[in-house]
C-alpha cells in the first residue's frame, strides 16, 4: 500500500520507522533482532536507507596503497523485500542519483516494481567521501527532482527505450526530504524551499523532513511550505539522543541545531543511563506536542537505539 494512501485512512497519527542495512558480512538476523522488538507499534511503513559505493585505501602486502571501491551498507532493495514478507509491513527503499546512471536507476526500479513495492524515497544522496560536493555520474542525475522526473515518467509507462511498445505503469508513491532547517548548500531558506516546491509541483506526494529537535522549526517549515502552495503531507523525522557525543556529531553529520535546553539538561547528567533517561523524554516531548498539532505520521529514525525510541512510542499509544 502507498504511504499516502495510509495517510488517507488513518484516523489519527500513524507511526513509522527508518533503519538502515546492517553492515557487509553482518547477516538479516541482526536487522531483524533490531526490528522485533518494535513490530508491536504496528508502524505503517518501514523505511530502507540507500548507502552509495566508497572508495578507500587498503594497504597492500608491498606497504603501497590501493584504491578500492567498498559498498559497505548493500542490499536495501531485497532489504524491503524479506521484511515485507517476514512482517508483512509496507517498506519504502531511498533510492539515490549518486552512484547511479539513469539505466542502472530503471533498473533498480524495475526490481522493486517486481518486488510488489509500491513506494520510494527519491533523494540525490550526498557527496562521495573522496570528493568535496555532490558529483553525478556521467548520464546520472543531479537532482533529486531529475530522479523523480524518471520515476513519474515509468509510473506513466514512459521508459528510456522510446520503442518500447504496451509498456506496463509503474505505480510509485513518491517521497522526497524537506530540510526544517534549510539543506547546508542552499543559499538561504526561500531558495531551498522553491527547490522543494519544484519537486513536489513535478509529482512527489508526500515530504519528510530531515530531524529537528526543535518542534518549532518543523511548524514554521510546514506554515512556509504552504504559504507558497506545498499541500501534499509532510511527515516529521525524528532522531533519539542517548549520548553526549551526538550533541556535537549531529549538527556536524546533519546540518541542524541542538537547542539549549536539550544541551544544558545533559550536561547535568552524571551517567549515561541519565543521558539516554533526559533523551528519551526530549523526544517523548516532542512526539507528544506533534501528535497533538496532527501530524500524519512520527517517522523514527531508529538507528543506534530502538529501544528508547520503543519507550517513547509506548507512551504514546
Ligand atoms: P535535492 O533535492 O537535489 O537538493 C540538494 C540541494 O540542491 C539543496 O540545497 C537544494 O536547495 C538544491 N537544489 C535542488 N534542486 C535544484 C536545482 N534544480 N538547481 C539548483 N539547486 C537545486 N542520503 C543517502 O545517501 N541515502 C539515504 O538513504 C538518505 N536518506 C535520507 C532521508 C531523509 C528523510 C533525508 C532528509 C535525507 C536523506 N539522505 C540520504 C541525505 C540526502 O541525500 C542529502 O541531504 C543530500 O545532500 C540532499 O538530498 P535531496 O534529495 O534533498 O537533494
Amino acid at each position: 500500500m502507498k504511504v499516502t494512501e495510509h495517510i488517507q485512512q488513518a484516523k489519527g497519527t500513524l507511526i513509522s520507522f527508518e533503519i538502515l542495512p546492517p553492515m557487509k558480512g553482518k547477516g538479516i538476523h541482526s536487522l531483524y533482532d533490531h526490528l522485533d522488538p518494535l513490530m508491536e507499534f504496528k508502524p505503517s511503513f518501514i523505511n530502507v536507507t540507500y548507502h552509495r559505493s566508497e572508495h578507500v585505501f587498503k594497504k597492500t602486502v608491498l606497504n603501497t596503497f590501493e584504491k578500492v571501491v567498498v559498498r559497505k551498507r548493500p542490499g536495501t532493495e531485497s532489504i524491503c523485500a524479506a521484511i515485507m514478507n517476514r512482517y508483512n509491513v509496507d517498506t519504502v527503499p531511498h533510492l539515490i542519483c549518486g552512484g547511479f546512471d539513469i539505466n542502472e536507476t530503471e533498473d533498480a526500479l524495475i526490481n522493486l516494481n517486481y518486488l510488489g513495492i509500491d513506494n520510494v524515497l527519491v533523494l540525490r544522496g550526498d557527496a562521495a567521501k573522496n570528493e568535496s560536493s555532490f558529483e553525478a555520474e556521467p548520464e546520472g542525475h543531479r537532482y533529486a527532482i531529475d530522479l523523480l522526473k524518471q520515476v513519474v515518467n515509468m509510473n506513466n509507462g514512459i521508459y528510456l527505450e522510446e520503442d518500447l511498445k504496451n509498456t506496463s505503469k509503474t505505480k510509485f508513491c513518491i517521497g522526497v526530504a524537506g530540510y526544517p532547517e534549510k539543506h547546508f548548500e542552499a543559499p538561504n531558506m526561500d531558495s531551498d524551499l522553491n527547490y522543494l516546491k519544484a519537486k513536489v509541483d513535478a509529482g512527489a506526494d508526500y515530504i519528510v523532513t530531515q530531524m529537528f529537535f526543535d518542534n518549532e522549526k518543523y511548524f514554521n517549515f510546514v506554515k512556509r511550505c504552504r504559504d507558497i502552495g506545498i499541500g501534499v503531507p509532510i511527515i516529521p523525522g525524528l532522531k533519539p539522543v542517548y549520548t553526549r557525543k551526538q550533541l556535537n556529531l549531529l549538527p556536524k553529520t546533519f546540518h541542524i541545531d541542538i537547542p539549549t535546553a536539550l544541551e544544558l539538561e545533559m550536561s547535568k547528567c552524571q551517567t549515561d543511563a541519565d543521558v539516554e533517561q533526559v533523551g528519551t523524554e526530549w523526544l517523548l516531548h516532542q512526539s507528544r506536542e506533534l501528535k497533538k498539532a496532527g501530524v500524519p505520521v512520527l517517522h523514527y529514525y531508529t538507528l543506534g537505539r530502538p529501544g528508547v525510541v520503543a519507550n517513547v512510542v509506548k507512551e504514546l499509544v
